[in-house]
């Protein structure tokens, strides 16, 4: 919040004598709590820890957003979470989900139901559709369904953006990661708004895919289709959901648009104001190499 609307929001206090609570409810900080993934992939790849301490040095100057990071996988004490605004889950998923093993179902659907956002990124989009699936489709709007969905490595064009915040200052770029697509999303993609989509080729539809190396016939029937590769939702109990299906490759955060979109959704998925040409960073080649995971021996 701006110094000015603060004094405002003061000064409007002692005019009309709103209750203190209230004044200072709105003046406090959004809590952002990002869940970095344990080391899974080689050199580069799947840097959840390096890529959120990345993300929140992007985000260290945002006024009236404060970043708590937990690094190599969920939180033995996630007592943060209970003050939370947001999380973000940037991890390998599946069974492993950070999100869904060990009950933690239970644990987070409590929050959501209060009205927490959520984002999850990259393998963190991906969960067993009979642990978490459907709550995923609640939360945020939709899935890496395992067999339905496909992983492969491609450079999608993303040349038109909605009118949304998360858009904001988003200029057309195109990135070669592993970006999925064809998430189980909401049935008619209700409340759910596609922000990065492009067509994969017909080569990208015959695979193969990453894992596994697939065609599916689904994927290659849906020739010429547009594709939703990050998209939001507001939740009807007030949370905010996104999903970020890119984020394999660790450099590519050295995209400016690329990154501008990732911040952008974590301010807004806390309920933070975007500006209105997004989230100014920059991101240098020591900041790239910095505190990548140690090279397994
Ligand atoms: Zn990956």
């Amino acid at each position: 919040m701006s110094l000015s609307r603060r004094a405002f929001l003061a000064a409007s206090a002692a005019a009309v004598a709103l209750p203190p609570a209230l004044v200072a409810a709105e003046s406090k900080p959004k809590k952002l709590v990002m869940i970095a993934g344990t080391p899974s992939h080689g050199p580069g790849d799947h840097e959840f820890n390096a890529g959120v301490l990345l993300l929140e040095k992007c985000l260290k100057d945002t006024k009236g957003l404060e970043v708590v990071v937990f690094k190599n996988g969920y939180p033995k004490d996630d007592s943060a979470l209970d003050t939370a605004d947001a999380i973000l889950c940037y991890a390998d998923g599946g069974a492993g989900h950070p999100l869904v093993r060990e009950k933690r179902l239970e644990r987070i659907g409590k929050l959501m139901a209060k009205g927490v956002g959520l984002m999850c990124a990259h393998y963190g989009v991906e969960v067993p559709k009979d642990l978490g699936g459907p709550e995923f489709r609640d939360w945020i709007g939709g899935y890496y369904e395992g067999g339905f969905s496909c992983n492969p490595m491609w450079k999608p064009e993303f040349t038109e953006f909605p009118s949304h915040p998360i858009a904001n200052g988003v200029k057309p770029f195109s990135v070669r990661d592993e970006w999925y697509f064809n998430m189980r999303f909401r049935d008619d993609m209700k409340g759910v708004t596609p922000i990065l989509s492009a067509k994969p080729s017909d080569t990208v539809r015959d695979g193969p895919y990453v894992y596994p190396k697939g065609p599916y016939k689904h994927i290659q029937e849906a020739k010429g289709r547009s594709e939703a590769m990050m998209w939001a939702t507001e939740r009807a109990d007030g949370g905010r959901g996104v999903g970020f299906t890119g984020g394999h490759v660790h450099r590519n955060w050295g995209d400016d648009n690329y990154r501008k979109v990732v911040l952008n959704a974590l301010l807004w998925v806390s309920k933070v104001e975007v500006p209105k040409d997004g989230v100014a960073s920059t991101v240098t080649e020591d900041d790239l190499k910095a505190n990548l995971d140690p090279k397994k021996k």
